[in-house]
């Protein structure tokens, strides 16, 4: 019985639950991520739209799109993770630009603010305020530069951070076991070792 577990493209992670014949995408129990189930256990070949010659994986948690890991990235999100397309990054990454431009223009009003109040004569010019507005607008504009620079270039791939050995709370040696013969590292769900061929026990 050759029966081959879908494992995650993103995380490494087993898909242990029975897929129906017919089901062309399932969802990943770690990650979160959309996976389109390989043409070996029945799901549809979709080809990734910039890689014609490479089997797509996944979904763009945006746009539903089908890709394979080179052209995902991961988003982070409050309480999570999101696999995106370039082209949804982009998109997500452009509403962070325009939190950082407001984020300037605060700090710029707050800056031009200042020698009006210290140019004001009555009352005498409040030295601690000034000195705050000054540290709150450099505050501002820090931020902001920080926001622009996060702008600018594309994070590693899906594809490049497993290849540097996983990404945060998702490295698939946690989805890893030793064979019982060889002590070789294989995916949690394999019956059979892939390196001797050994019987694993209590799968
Ligand atoms: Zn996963
Ligand atoms: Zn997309
Ligand atoms: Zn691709
Ligand atoms: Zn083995």
């Amino acid at each position: 019985m050759a029966e081959e577990a879908l494992t995650c493209p993103f995380c490494g992670a087993p898909y242990r639950a029975i897929i129906p014949a017919g089901t062309i995408q399932v969802k990943c129990d770690y990650c979160g991520a959309t996976i389109l189930v390989p043409p070996r256990l029945g799901g549809a070949v979709r080809q990734c739209p910039n890689h014609p010659d490479t089997l797509a994986v996944g979904l763009c948690n945006d746009c539903g799109q089908s890709y394979c890991t080179r052209c995902l990235y991961i988003f982070n999100v409050e309480g999570g993770k999101l696999h995106v397309c370039a082209k949804c990054y982009e998109k997500r990454r452009g509403m962070k630009t325009v939190w950082a431009s407001i984020l300037l223009i605060f700090s710029i009003a707050l800056l031009l603010a200042i020698p009006f109040i210290i140019a004001t004569p009555t009352p005498s010019p409040d030295t601690g305020g000034v000195l705050q507005m000054l540290f709150g607008a450099i505050l501002l504009l820090t931020l902001s530069l920080v926001g622009f620079s996060a702008g600018k270039k594309m994070p590693p791939s899906v594809h490049d951070m497993l290849q540097q050995g996983g990404y945060e709370g998702h490295n698939p040696k946690s989805f890893l076991k030793k064979c019982v013969k060889c002590q070789k590292e294989i995916p949690i769900a394999s019956e059979e070792c892939p390196y001797c061929e050994a019987k694993q026990k209590g799968t």
